[in-house]
């Protein structure tokens, strides 16, 4: 199936500056060369741990942060290009669920204002019919329409999550980057939240990207899973390939970490030893080996590819040559 966004060897490195001249003095290589492939309609899971770039990545594709390199197209249009010729294009096609149903919504603003103020700016609806709309809007994420009136503390965070999503769909975006929607929500509601993604994305036609630390939330939504880890992508597979046998150590680890769904099934937890290393000074070759059983003394000096391993990509001397 063809990709509608295509990501090839997006970069994002920040600058350290220091001194009185804000010198740079190194960089945080945050995100080192990410491709990837989303067919339309479909369900990208991105997970890692945390300081792993998967926040940095979701935020530089739609550009809400400027690459340091790399190519990004949307439906056939570079996102970079169409920024400086059409960017009300970009911002109304690709848009963006934030983690935190607390901070990202401004306490002082009714909801009508928060999730009306972009289809106005985007010329999706006039004044005169931007109560009927929001209210349309406002019943798919499963508020109802007299709750426009109301302000985010007046509500539960899953609630605020709906407005979160409202304030997302309010655009008729075709592609959205989950970054972790449900990691702040009590377990009780996250189901609710995940299901109501899944849904709008059937009937709406949508293509996500979900980033999440959790391997359940990404099992539970995701066709396909990539796996990024220090900056880069280490595995990249469909999700029953993925669950049944990861290839990768790192995905290894990740998913040992879950409970299984066949309590007769043998799985050996995996304990990760060490912290993330530092992404300002990344280990040379793999960058996993200080941490990997399996490492050989090729993985310290040899950066392994991306490969094709049947039917999925896998970045580990074990698996390609
Ligand atoms: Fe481990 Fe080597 Fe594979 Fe890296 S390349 S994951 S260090 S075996």
């Amino acid at each position: 199936m063809d990709a509608i966004l295509n990501v090839e060897g997006l970069v994002k490195h920040f600058p350290i500056r220091k001194g009185l001249f804000q010198s740079v003095v190194g960089h945080v290589k945050a995100v080192d060369g990410v491709s990837l492939r989303i067919p339309k309609g479909k369900t990208m899971g991105l997970v890692g741990e945390s300081g792993s770039g998967k926040t940095t990545t979701g935020r530089t594709l739609l550009h809400l942060i400027e690459p340091t390199a790399g190519k990004v197209t949307f439906d056939g249009q570079d996102v970079s290009a169409k920024l400086k010729e059409d960017p009300r294009w970009v911002r109304r096609s690709m848009q963006i669920i934030f983690q935190d149903p607390y901070g990202s919504l401004n306490p002082r603003r009714t909801v009508m204002d928060i999730v009306g103020e972009a289809p106005l700016y985007h010329r999706i609806v006039d004044r005169s019919s931007l109560a009927d709309y929001v209210g349309q809007v406002l019943e798919m994420s499963g508020l109802k329409p007299s709750d426009a009136m109301r302000y985010p503390h007046e509500f539960s965070g899953g609630q605020r999550q709906r407005i979160g999503i409202a304030r997302a769909l309010a655009v008729r975006p075709r592609f959205l980057v989950c970054d972790e929607p449900v990691s702040a929500l009590d377990v009780s509601i996250r189901s609710q939240i995940l299901n109501l993604l899944k849904d709008l994305r059937d009937q709406l036609g949508l293509t996500y990207l979900f980033i999440s630390h959790d391997m359940s939330v990404v099992r539970h939504i995701s066709d396909h899973v990539a796996v990024m880890y220090l900056g880069k992508l280490v595995e990249s597979a469909p999700k029953g390939a993925f669950f049944k046998e990861p290839l990768h150590p790192y995905s290894k680890a990740l998913l040992s970490a879950i409970p299984l769904p066949d309590p007769d099934a043998k799985s050996e937890r995996i304990i990760l030893e060490g912290d993330v290393p530092s992404p300002v000074n990344p280990p040379s070759g793999c960058r996993f080996h200080p941490r990997c059983a399996y490492a050989m003394d090729r993985c310290r000096t040899d950066e392994p590819p991306l490969a094709d391993v049947g039917g999925r990509e896998v970045a580990c001397w074990l698996h390609c040559r």
